[in-house]
């Protein structure tokens, strides 16, 4: 395995992708464009907004929540900074040519209507060609794309586009079953409700029995 030089390595610039990198490398960096992040700006903000709903932070009969709004800018901050990874591929040898699934991916989101969490699993199959992944980038790649102001929709696409461009495989599928607060704590207070998206590129697109073959293995226990 090589390391690719500096200038093969991509800008995630708008949150999508980049071209993808140059002639087969064995390592890109994935990254979302540099963000300003103002964490002194976002507590008095937090402050603001709790100050806003009748809540004083500074109440003298609630010490704890004198620094609540600090807390509040810092977990967003954490929950809407995706980590910077490199994805590594490896030359398929073997020429292993059967699915491979990685499931029940921990999901943990923000939908973007509301900022409040939505979390649950992903599924992800793909249908080798020249290169496989290393298996733990998958899980990478599904966290970067959700930590972001998300739709459950778009989060599904992202992740399958992502991995059809940097890995070619044959195919690729993505399932994506998630539990939104936003629905269940509030509003609707569907309490079980469970929210599942799936993409599919590729042969898992075009072959109706490779499809199916993909729905099966994910919904095996
Ligand atoms: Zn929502």
């Amino acid at each position: 395995m090589t390391l690719t030089s500096i200038a093969d390595r991509t800008h995630d610039q708008t949150f999508g992708l980049a071209t993808p990198a140059a002639a087969s490398p064995d390592r890109v960096r994935i990254e979302a464009a540099p963000r300003a992040v103002d964490l002194a700006a976002a507590e008095h903000a937090g402050r603001l907004f709790l100050a806003a709903l009748g809540i004083d932070p500074d109440a003298a009969d609630a010490p704890d929540l004198a620094r609540t709004p600090y807390r509040f800018a810092a977990a967003y901050a954490e929950l809407l900074n995706p980590q910077p990874f490199d994805f590594t591929t490896f030359a398929n040898r073997e020429g292993y040519d059967e699915m491979v699934l990685v499931r029940d991916i921990p999901v943990h989101s923000l939908c973007e209507h509301h900022l409040l969490p939505f979390s649950g699993v992903a599924h992800v199959v793909y249908l080798p060609a020249d290169r496989v992944v290393g298996l733990s980038k998958i899980p990478r790649m599904v966290d970067h794309y959700a930590r972001r102001p998300q739709t459950q929709e778009r989060l599904t696409v992202q992740i399958a586009d992502a991995l059809a461009a940097r890995l070619q495989p044959r195919g690729v599928g993505v399932i994506v079953e998630a539990a939104h607060s936003c629905m269940t704590l509030r509003g609707a207070r569907a309490g079980d409700a469970i929210t599942k998206t799936s993409a599919v590129r590729g042969t898992l697109r075009d072959d109706a029995r490779s499809r199916a073959e993909f729905f099966a293995l994910v919904a095996e226990r």
